[in-house]
């Protein structure tokens, strides 16, 4: 039985979806606050994050990065907001899909499917080796670790973080606001800092450097081949 975590701080809301994900036949644990919700991420087993993005304690996209950082465990947002930034930056920050409330629940058990389907039914712990290859590039998406041509290559954070939003994006258009905006926060967002990491991880990934195209007034995408996907 798959096991699916739900951290929702409104208690009917939670006792609600869980009693319609544990109906659809997957085991739910719930918590009711970010602390609560990583500590029961931690415990293992989860092959699922449910996450409300509005939690009392830490906001949303915080968890969905302190997940990130070990684990590619499929993540589906729960937001009340409509705003597209809203979905933007979970997105950014790594979750897979999101739904907005009022959460209707066929709706829900279908995202929930179709995300376990696409992550292939792994475990957490399997996840966590997703690796993805272009060109002489190797990425450990769980483990934050980069290779080009069989060395390993020492990123800032921020280049980091860049680097896994192209990744995971690889061959869209990614607006320069939304890589500001996810990668250098409220207070770093001056075009020129975005530019200068973007062309210091252009030279620490070598020739593969070049497929970090400018997008002349827009912003800047990862030009990969047909299909880098392993592991
Ligand atoms: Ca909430």
């Amino acid at each position: 039985m798959e096991t699916v975590l739900l951290i929702e701080d409104d208690r009917s809301l939670a006792r609600e979806l869980s009693a319609k994900i544990q109906g659809a036949g997957y085991k739910c644990v719930c918590a009711s606050d970010a602390r609560s919700g990583l500590e029961a991420f931690k415990q293992g087993g989860v092959e699922l994050v449910l996450l409300d993005l509005g939690l009392p304690d830490r906001d949303g996209e915080h968890v969905l990065e302190v997940i990130r950082a070990s684990s590619a465990v499929p993540i589906v947002g729960l937001t009340a907001r409509r705003t597209g930034n809203d979905k933007v930056k979970a997105l950014d920050a790594g979750a897979d899909d999101y739904v907005v409330k009022p959460v209707w629940s066929g709706e829900l058990l279908a995202r929930i499917r179709a995300v376990l389907r696409r992550s292939g039914g792994v475990n957490a712990q399997k996840a966590t080796e997703e690796v993805v290859r272009f060109g002489q590039v190797t990425v450990w998406m769980g483990k934050h670790r980069v290779e080009v041509a069989g060395r390993d290559v020492h990123l800032t954070p921020t280049e980091m973080g860049l680097l896994l939003i192209f990744v995971r994006r690889r061959g869209q258009a990614l607006s320069r606001e939304r890589l500001m905006d996810a990668v250098l926060g409220p207070d770093g967002g001056a075009l020129e800092a975005l530019q200068s990491h973007v062309s210091r991880l252009r030279k620490k990934l070598g020739a593969d450097g070049t497929r970090i195209e400018t997008l002349w007034g827009v912003g800047y995408r990862l030009r990969v081949d047909a299909d880098p996907e392993e592991g």
